[in-house]
């Protein structure tokens, strides 16, 4: 039953603190409410994937209350938060509007239902299991980094680029892979976010293929060179939008608040060129 009245900052911060707790988060992370006044009603809340100034933007617009980002603002200490720097800025212009700013990150990449099912749930992944399991606070109950399952149908690795490019938000980097394109995939390993620290699970994980985000060119070819499964290389944004989705509904349940969720595309790459796809004249 959601909870209609006196929603408050409070209210909603603990709310996700308890679905996502802070020591689920890796050591070097900073999680959970960044600025805002706890008191403050609610009635609008804008989920993002990036705190920038286009979110910001649309926050303001939108007249919210409170973002629920996935990305930390503030990630590394700072000694001023100046208006005339760039965080600084947002920091500012948030306060003077009164809207509180909320972050889960890797607590929320780490949770059950977390930031990899939503992804996995795109693609339409089943038999769901993590790629990492988590250890320390978050260990247990099929918690952890990434996800491993299987595809409805099997794909070449050719078809799967297609695929989760059909399946997953549009962005101007679009999908890559790398392998064997003729390569069938059955069984597929995701995770959200920048992936290649966990390269090596996903060649333990008897994965046919990896879908994440940040891929690069040495780690690529060492890992093909080695046996690894496929890499199927995806703009970061559009791997960890999905969970927007699902961290809004839950919101919804939970509080009688509108939740709406940001399609500002906040990946930094804005223009993709291919030399196959130009009308070469002579
Ligand atoms: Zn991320």
């Amino acid at each position: 039953m959601a909870e209609t009245t006196g929603v408050t900052v409070r209210a909603v911060v603990d709310a996700l603190d308890a679905r996502y707790p802070r020591n689920w988060a890796e050591s070097w992370d900073r999680v959970g409410l960044v600025l805002g006044e706890f008191e403050h009603p609610v009635t609008r809340v804008l989920c993002v994937v990036d705190c920038v100034p286009e979110t910001v933007d649309q926050a303001l617009d939108l007249g919210a209350d409170l973002i629920v980002a996935h990305h930390p603002l503030l990630l590394k200490p700072v000694s001023s938060i100046a208006p005339d720097t760039f965080k600084g800025a947002l920091v500012h212009r948030l306060i003077r509007a009164g809207v509180a700013l909320y972050t889960a990150h890797t607590n929320a990449d780490v949770a059950n239902p977390g930031v990899s099912d939503a992804l996995a749930a795109r693609l339409g992944l089943t038999g769901l299991r993590p790629l990492a399991p988590a250890e320390g606070a978050a260990a247990g109950e099929g918690r952890g980094l990434g996800r491993v399952g299987e595809l409805s149908e099997p794909l070449t690795l050719a078809r799967l680029a297609e695929f989760a490019a059909g399946r997953l938000p549009v962005t101007a980097a679009g999908v890559r892979a790398a392998g064997d394109p003729e390569r069938l995939i059955r069984v597929l390993a995701v995770c959200g976010g920048a992936g290649d620290s966990f390269l090596a699970d996903a060649a333990r994980s008897g994965a046919d293929a990896y879908l994440c985000a940040d891929l690069r060119h040495h780690p690529v070819s060492e890992h093909l060179a080695s046996g690894g499964p496929a890499l199927v290389d995806v703009a970061h944004w559009a791997t960890e939008r999905p969970w927007l989705d699902e961290v809004a509904a839950w919101l919804r349940e939970v509080f009688a608040v509108e939740v709406l969720v940001s399609d500002v595309d906040t990946d930094p790459w804005t223009v993709h060129a291919n030399r196959n796809d130009l009308e070469i004249s002579p």
